[in-house]
């Protein structure tokens, strides 16, 4: 339950004085729809409106408070032209201008004869001096009322800046009192205001130094937000760590069968890994460990070997995945593998249904199945296990901590592997998964060819064209990625269907056409005619980006490569260079190239080394960015730059880990009032698993 001094900040904006529905729902647009979103809609720029030159002293384009006489109003002949009031002082004159202005009220502001002071920006228009629509016109008494520094907020269409500022005024007289929850010498060595102090003086800047993240204010509130983030990830590992296992051995038997049917030997670091995660299962506490490995690493092969060990001592274990078609494939593979160790691997999916689904859910029920395969439906309700002891979550970064910890539930003492194949740099590595165990697969199976990628302008199209049918006459299989038009589904599978139409006239029926709106069915079919069946050519969109594996396919055609992400793209062209035959990458961009997407595409054809694209894609990016996108998967911070406070994450996870291992329950004052700050933070998914909640 959320801490009663919290209330007044998670109630709708529109409770707020002076916000009515509308501008609710705009500001719910803008910043969310709680009053604490406001707080933490902070300010990216500032309005100086301390210069206050004479008139002729004015610079053209910035901001200044001006004290001048008003001359003479000159109201337009028609609509279209603007309404003008002449002012000065004794250094020169300044015309007011205002589009649409409204006579009586311009009148009533500016009465002519007096002395009034107004602030906004200055422009020269030919030898005349003027400022259209003063953000101020006050009199010299009034001058005080006016700020002498304003905050200015990141805007939405619809939303100008006063009432934003009025809504975040009245958002901060609601600040509660909230009990400190950073160690008192800590603040103290950085220097931190209090938590209310530092919200404050975040919405009010002095400088746009200020608002570009350097001040204790705004570092005090980052660390707030990592530490929020780093001590969610320390509950889950900590319950996973103190809360018993049980130890799981195996002589390695089934493994070994395994690995005698495979017709190529592991690979160093698969050996290596699986030796490290089956040293976890052995041991008395849980596992939670993290399989690190570029995309055709040969994740799977490892997570099979960890579910044989779990099966060989008589328990059961799981793998999700995070779509239906990656299910299906990792049982396609799975399946045969683990029936040379004599285990039965059954799949679930949200698709079974009936008798099938019955007779799967039995099979899980009475453990004749001792290996599971599933999407997420494999934790629906009615789906209980003879005796789920590991469960491995081919994440792809679509899962989060919830779902990870659904699937443990099932279970008793569950011991969890995660694989990731998008690398991740260090840093980002700590906010989405904590300081978790890694593995990780460095190596790639030998035998593959380099994919030979080049890049060409949308202009040498028919020349691509051509390249795709010689590749063809030699029995490839060819991807036709179509590019994700501005977030839009629709726009999208009409990019592809477009394309595929093209190459069929080219290619005839030799052309399939994959993208996310067709029902799952007809994208299985769609899937299968491509891999062993009529179809040469996949025109997709970007379904196929997770771990689809086709070794024929050897050519990829990635259409509008500029509008891809590195982490992307490396994830696309992992879909070839599979096989024994070498691979081209054919990465077509629209020009003109953005400087960023150029350097995109240089890297991309420069290496195939996925912690090298994610550190270059980090600095490319920014980590806020790299953060807020919605495919990666990873926390998004809103105070938080790691570009800038990187150095704070450490420090917040090691704060994180000290404050558990002190007090693994958070009941003392301290751990009272961090449980504030999940909450604060909406990690509150976290105190869940506190054991007094
Ligand atoms: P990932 O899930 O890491 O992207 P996969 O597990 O799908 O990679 O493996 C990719 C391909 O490599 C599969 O076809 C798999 O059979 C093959 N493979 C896995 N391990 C090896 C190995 N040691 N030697 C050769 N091929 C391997
Ligand atoms: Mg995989």
């Amino acid at each position: 339950m959320r801490p009663e001094i919290l209330f007044p900040l998670f109630v709708p904006v529109a409770t707020l004085p002076g916000i009515g529905p509308r501008l609710a729902e705009t500001i719910g647009r803008l910043a969310g729809p709680k009053v604490v979103d406001l707080l933490w809609h902070l300010p990216t720029g500032v309005v100086d409106r301390r210069a206050a030159p004479p008139v002729a002293g004015a610079r053209p384009g910035e901001v200044a408070t001006l004290t001048v006489r008003v001359l003479r109003h000159m109201e337009p002949a028609s609509r279209r032209q603007p309404y003008k009031v002449l002012c000065a002082d004794d250094s020169a004159e300044i015309v007011l201008v205002f589009f649409h202005g409204q006579r009586d009220y311009l009148r009533r502001m500016l009465p002519e004869g007096q002395t009034r002071v107004v602030s906004g920006v200055v422009d020269h228009y030919g030898a005349e001096i003027q400022m259209a629509h003063p953000d101020y016109m006050v009199t010299e008494a009034e001058r005080d009322s006016m700020p002498a520094i304003e905050p200015v907020y990141p805007l939405t269409a619809g939303l100008t800046g006063k009432p934003l500022v009025r809504a975040v005024a009245a958002a901060l007289d609601r600040l509660p009192d909230l009990p400190e929850w950073l160690d008192g010498s800590l603040r103290e060595r950085e220097g931190w205001p209090s938590w209310a102090t530092a919200v404050r003086a975040a919405h009010a800047p002095e400088s746009l130094a200020a608002v570009e993240g350097a001040t204790p204010a705004r570092a005090r509130l980052a660390y707030d937000e990592l530490l929020a983030n780093q001590l969610a990830l320390a509950v889950v590992r900590h319950q996973q760590r103190t809360l018993p296992g049980r130890a799981l051995t195996a002589p390695g038997e089934l493994g070994r069968k395994i690995v005698d049917s495979l017709p190529f030997p592991l690979t160093g670091s698969q050996e290596q890994a699986i030796e490290e995660i089956r040293a976890d299962l052995a041991a008395d506490a849980r596992m939670l460990r993290l399989l690190q490995g570029d995309v055709g690493s040969g994740k799977t092969l490892v997570a099979l070997m960890a579910m044989a060990t779990a099966a060989e001592a008589g328990a059961q274990a799981a793998l999700m995945a995070p779509t239906e078609i990656l299910a299906r494939q990792h049982h396609a593979t799975v399946a045969p593998l683990a029936a040379a160790a004599g285990l039965e691997v059954a799949l679930l999916t949200g698709r079974d249904k009936g008798k099938s689904r019955a007779d799967t859910l039995a099979a899980l029920a009475d453990g004749t199945a001792s290996i599971a395969i599933g999407t997420h439906a494999l934790f629906q309700e009615d789906v209980a296990f003879a005796d789920l002891r590991l469960a491995v979550i081919d994440e792809q970064h679509r899962f989060g901590v919830h779902q990870r910890l659904d699937l443990a539930s099932k279970g008793h003492a569950v011991d969890i592997l995660v694989m990731t194949a998008t690398p991740i740099p260090r840093t980002l590595m700590l906010t989405a998964y904590g300081d978790m165990d890694v593995s990780r697969l460095t190596e790639k199976p030998p035998g593959r060819r380099p994919v030979d990628t080049r890049v060409m302008p949308l202009g040498r199209l028919d020349d691509v064209v051509a390249a795709v049918g010689r590749s063809l006459d030699t029995g490839a299989k060819v991807y036709w990625v179509c590019p994700l038009v501005e977030e839009s589904e629709a726009l999208d599978v009409a990019a592809a269907e477009d394309r595929a139409r093209h190459l069929r006239d080219v290619f005839g029926d030799r052309v399939g056409l994959i993208h996310g709106r067709m029902k799952a069915a007809d994208r299985d079919a769609a899937m299968a005619a491509f891999v062993d069946g009529p179809k040469d050519v996949l025109v997709a969109t970007t379904v196929i980006e997770v771990g689809v594996d086709v070794p024929a396919a050897t050519v990829m055609v990635v259409e509008h490569a500029e509008r891809f992400g590195l982490a992307q793209l490396h994830q696309l062209r992992g879909r070839i260079g599979r096989g024994e035959r070498p691979s081209t990458c054919l990465l077509v961009y629209a020009p003109p190239l953005s400087d960023a997407a150029r350097a995109r595409l240089a890297i991309m054809r420069e290496t195939e080394d996925g912690f090298r694209i994610a550190e270059e894609d980090l600095r490319l990016r920014g980590a806020g960015e790299l953060l807020g996108t919605r495919q990666s998967g990873l926390p998004a911070f809103r105070i938080a730059d790691l570009a800038l406070h990187g150095d704070l994450l450490a420090m917040a996870r090691d704060d994180a880990r000290l404050a558990l291992n002190r007090d693994p329950d958070l009941t003392t004052d301290r751990g009272w009032a961090l449980r504030v700050l999940l909450y604060l933070f909406e990690r509150d998914a976290a105190v869940r698993y506190l054991r007094s909640g």
